[in-house]
């Protein structure tokens, strides 16, 4: 079923001046006002508009720099009256909510882990209910779009209107590159069912390290996500937390100008005309490998009847891996991936197991 939301439009939040991608950017924790006042004022000059900084921290260990509580809000709105940038925080539970609007926050995130948790979520819908502050949902922990939705709607039934999310990848246990796996996939079908929700990648916890923000932030924007939130801190080596992916301001600077921003649509009547012609011959395609699934799928029957005469199983497992190895060396040939032809052919293999029985 699909879950309708009723959005103010991002252009109608006063927040982000155009032309995209939004930036969001400040340091993963308020540390000093110092630290605050330093690094804002970098991005700010940079024409930066929307700051950030962690006032609360979800540590994995306890005993960890936890945040410096509400002592930063007081630091992040000097950075609003001196700056004139709009604030914003982490929260997670419906505490953090009323300090957050007692000191005039402009705009709020959920977390990665909060947003797992819908007894949190509801709370914190609750909290903000009657208010016009603006809410960026992070994606779970887990690859969960009905979990990440739910967290929606919570807010959303609650009245507020002003929301978004932020694409952070997901935790894995295999041994990746990213701190934490791209996901590009959920991200994608995510926008494909919402595609009027302003929608963030933060490149800093999906990468986990300076050194793949400007990859990261080319791909979300290239997969046509609307902004980047991206930890920058005044100096990174020294931060209390998440030191190796945060960026100086010169270095946001650096890597802004290194990304290419497409445009969605070109008018050009050149372009149009071979847009139309390569999907007519989509099309076609399209047509055709259906028509091969359908044929397929008879023959499929087909040995199923020929099974169920000779009272034989459905599946032999070893003839299905035979089939798996040979058509990834064969589209290996015609450079497809295996991840790719492996997701392809389970499909068929189970739909047509399912058409045996
Ligand atoms: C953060 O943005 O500082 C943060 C804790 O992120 P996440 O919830 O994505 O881990
Ligand atoms: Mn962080």
């Amino acid at each position: 079923m699909e879950r309708r939301l009723e959005l103010t439009p991002v252009n109608e939040w006063g927040f982000f001046t155009l032309p995209k991608p939004m930036i969001i950017a400040g340091p993963c924790s308020a540390e000093t006002e110092e630290q605050v006042m330093e690094t804002a004022k970098g991005l700010s000059d940079l024409g930066i508009h929307v700051f950030r900084a962690g006032i609360w921290k979800p540590r994995t260990h306890p005993g960890s720099f936890e945040g410096v509580g509400v002592p930063g809000l007081k630091w992040m709105q000097k950075v609003k009256r001196e700056l004139g940038m709009k604030i914003c925080t982490e929260v997670a539970c419906e505490r953090h909510v009323f300090e957050c609007i007692k000191h005039n926050v402009d705009m709020v995130w959920i977390g990665a882990r909060t947003s797992a948790n819908p007894f949190l979520m509801q709370e914190i819908a609750d909290a903000l209910q009657d208010t016009d502050i603006p809410v960026l949902v992070k994606n779970p922990v887990n690859p969960d779009i009905d979990l990440w939705i739910g967290a929606l709607e919570r807010l959303n039934r609650a009245g507020v209107h002003k929301l978004g999310v932020i694409h952070r990848g997901f935790s894995s246990n295999e041994k990746l590159k990213y701190r934490n796996a791209p996901g590009w996939n959920i991200a994608v079908e995510f926008r494909t069912r919402y595609p009027e929700l302003p929608f963030f990648a933060d490149p800093s916890h999906m990468g986990g390290s300076r050194d793949y923000i400007l990859e990261l932030s080319q791909r979300a924007l290239d997969l046509g996500l609307d902004g980047l939130m991206i930890e920058s801190h005044c100096n990174p080596s020294c931060a209390l937390s998440d030191a190796a992916q945060q960026l100086t301001p010169a270095a946001v600077k650096d890597m802004l100008g290194k990304i290419v921003v497409r445009e969605t649509y070109s008018e050009s009547s050149d372009f149009k005309e071979r847009l139309a012609q390569l999907r007519a011959q989509i099309d076609v395609l399209d047509e055709n490998i259906l028509y091969t699934l359908k044929q397929r799928m008879d023959v499929s029957r087909a040995i199923g009847q020929c099974k169920r005469e000779n009272n034989v199983a459905i599946v032999q497992a070893s003839r299905w891996d035979k089939v798996l190895e040979s058509v990834i060396s064969r589209g290996g040939e015609y450079g497809l991936s295996e991840d790719f032809v492996k997701a392809v052919f389970n499909a068929i293999h189970d739909a047509s197991v399912a058409a045996q029985k």
